[in-house]
């Protein structure tokens, strides 16, 4: 159940941010989570929902945004995003049916993936982590 231990980091940040800055109460937290990662949205929310009360925070929602992933080429420093590549992971989906490797393994993509300009396998992807992106409390 990663998505309980995703919940939970994010609670943690909540209490120790809320301590530093002093504030009682966040109204929303808005968090990123890569589309290439398998989080379930709904489980995240509900498990993120079950254990706000406990850190009292049962009045704060839970906003959450769904990031695409940006590759990087090692070897002539494009950048480019899934769109970029998307024939690519048409004929990846094509070969593996639905569920493409792409979506289970995110570690893979480099191995399936060649950079769109210089034809490259050598590809790193970034933000592949989930980010907390705004934090909106009560106006006192
Ligand atoms: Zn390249």
């Amino acid at each position: 159940m990663h998505e309980w231990s995703v919940a939970e980091s994010v609670i943690r940040t909540l209490v120790q941010w809320s301590s530093k800055n002093r504030v009682i109460e966040i109204k929303k937290v808005v968090i990123s989570v890569p589309s290439f990662s398998m989080l379930d949205v709904d489980v995240l929310r509900e498990a993120f929902d079950m254990m706000k009360g406990e850190y009292s925070f049962s009045g704060t929602l839970l906003e959450i945004n769904i990031k695409e992933p940006v590759f990087k080429c090692e070897n002539c420093d494009s950048t480019f995003s899934v769109n970029d590549v998307g024939d690519q992971i048409e004929k990846i989906k094509l070969n593996f049916g639905e569920e493409y490797p792409l979506h289970l393994m995110p570690a893979l993509v480099p191995a399936f993936l060649v950079c769109p300009y210089c034809g490259s396998h050598d590809i790193e992807v970034s933000s592949q982590s989930i980010t907390i992106d705004k934090i909106e409390v009560e106006k006192s």
